[in-house]
């Protein structure tokens, strides 16, 4: 057997005729089509000499045929190494020369400019293109998976196998390869499809990359495993998602992109009343998006939380209240709770501190980094996440920030996320990051950058902050910027901000 495969294909292939994804360009794929098709990419990949454990590094547009790549990997006992369509050439070679992968996949248009970082990696090098027509070829794999067989003796791989490695957002430094088994994926597929109602009659809207862990493993694996089906969007587009938007029951979104369906004037209650789910992570909803939503839709969007690491941890609830703001209760097998950071000790209910969690979806170390994954993980099995969070008397979590986007000013821990909240609430303001920069005398002191709707005033603003927030956590400066940093999971780089404004404090 091999775990993630047969878990997650299980209830599809009871009844291959059912539809797995049907694509915008009319195309379709069933359950028995990813059986064939996945079999056809095992058996090129283990013509290419590929062993059970050797990684499969892949760097393509979004594609069905990406996603057979994937379940082929695992089926041929490899391990599935998605990297960000936005890597350079010298990001890759990074990447490569780390993994050391046995075949390493592209874009047939990236082959030249990446030819020599694979050759330098000892990787074999192969591509996958967007399949257009019969007549055209989609890159050298994708001709090698047309004239491969379609049968194939999956390969036995057991619980604690790897099945991927995910490279992490690079949000706060340099991207980290999380090593993730068979059972981490796959508990947390289980979790999911329960914790949120998938059954084989859902259709999801799937708009997300498939190089992270929401869109490939929260969005594809939940739904296969429940049996349901895909619409495989190429990316977040509003016409095409109001255009398929129909035929979906359930969509999973980062947070931008339901403000830019509440920028959208198609957004109303006849456009979603036939949806079952909207959910939301991999950065914070604001509550005001929240509740916005729910005015224009009737809709209250289910936010989450997880990251590469630990895969999903919490969920607000799919019946009882979806709470603005949190990102609800650790799920089924996850244990959490708030720690000291500094000392480890475990903290009462509602204090903030670092969130740790421990569960069968937790990663089992960072890829050739030993002593980077012995300080993350406490003596007990609990990882350290980084993020900063509390636990109120209800027992929803909130996440109050990472830990290295703390501002310690002259000794005080401002969560910038307090002060966002605040700054937010002003009229004209769009939204806003919070920032510590260098300060001579308090070693960082508080900025604001912030997005306005209208003309504001620096001097206007610190004012109307004045008695809402203690003195210290008031920012020192507000600058004003038209849109925050973001990486492609809507994540704001604080990091980006940090460095253009290094110098504003002197
Ligand atoms: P790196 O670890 O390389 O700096 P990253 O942490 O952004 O990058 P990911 O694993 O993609 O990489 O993201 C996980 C992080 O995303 C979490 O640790 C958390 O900070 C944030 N996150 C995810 N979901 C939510 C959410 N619902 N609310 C707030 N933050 C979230
Ligand atoms: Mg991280």
């Amino acid at each position: 057997t091999n775990t993630l495969f047969d878990g997650l294909l299980s209830a599809g292939l009871g009844d291959p005729q059912r539809r797995f994804a049907v694509l915008p360009d009319g195309r379709s794929y069933s359950y028995g089509d990813v059986e064939t098709v996945s079999a056809r990419f095992a058996n090129v990949l283990v013509g290419l000499g590929l062993k059970p454990g050797d990684r499969v590094a892949v760097q393509v547009e979004k594609s069905i045929e990406a996603l057979m790549l994937y379940f082929g990997t695992v089926r041929a006992g490899g391990v599935f190494l998605p990297l960000n369509t936005a890597y350079t050439p010298a990001e890759i070679d990074y990447f490569l020369g780390d993994a050391k992968p046995r075949v390493f996949v592209c874009d047939p248009k990236k082959r030249d400019a990446l030819a020599e970082v694979a050759a330098r990696a000892g990787a074999a090098i192969e591509t996958l293109g967007v399949w257009r027509s019969p007549d055209e070829s989609a890159g050298s794999l994708s001709d090698k998976v047309l004239a491969a067989s379609d049968r194939f003796e999956t390969v036995s791989r057991g619980q604690e196998d790897l099945a991927a490695i995910l490279y992490t957002s690079g949000t706060t430094g340099r991207s980290k390869g999380a090593m993730l088994s068979h059972a981490n994926l796959l508990s947390n597929a289980e979790v999911l499809r329960d914790a949120w109602r998938f059954t084989a009659e859902d259709v999801l809207l799937h708009a997300l990359p498939i190089f992270h862990t929401h869109g490939l493993f929260v969005a594809s694996n939940t739904v296969t495993i429940a049996g349901g089906s895909l619409i495989f969007l190429p990316k977040f587009d509003p016409d095409a998602v109001f255009e398929w938007l129909p035929q979906a029951t359930t969509m999973m979104g980062v947070p931008t992109f339901y403000t830019r369906l509440l920028d959208d004037a198609r957004l109303n209650r006849d456009a979603t009343a036939h949806m079952r789910l909207f959910t939301s992570g991999s950065a914070p909803l604001l509550a005001e998006t929240h509740r916005a939503f729910e005015a224009a839709t009737g809709q209250r969007i289910l936010e989450r939380y997880g990251m590469t690491e630990t895969n999903m941890s919490t969920s607000n609830p799919y019946d009882g209240e979806r709470r603005a703001g949190t990102v609800g209760f650790p799920l089924q097998g996850t244990e959490l709770r708030i720690a000291d950071p500094e000392s480890g000790k475990i903290l009462p209910g509602g204090e903030i501190g670092v969130i740790e969690v421990k569960g069968p979806n937790v990663f089992s170390g960072y890829w050739q980094m030993p002593e980077k994954t012995a300080s993350e993980f406490r003596a007990d099995g609990f990882f350290i996440t980084g993020d900063l969070g509390f636990v109120d008397e209800d027992g929803y979590v909130t996440i109050v920030g990472r830990g290295k986007d703390l501002v310690i000013t002259g000794g005080y821990n401002v969560y910038p996320k307090e002060v966002e909240l605040v700054i937010d609430e002003l009229p004209g303001v769009v939204e806003s990051a919070v920032i510590g920069v260098p300060h001579k005398d308090f070693g960082e002191g508080v900025v604001g950058c912030v997005v306005a709707k209208e003309p504001l005033e620096e001097e206007a603003v610190i004012a109307a902050l004045k008695d809402k927030l203690a003195r210290f956590k008031q920012p020192k400066r507000i600058v004003f910027v038209d849109e925050l940093p973001r990486n492609t999971m809507g994540k704001v780089q604080k990091n980006v901000l940090r460095e253009a404004y290094k110098d504003l404090l002197g």
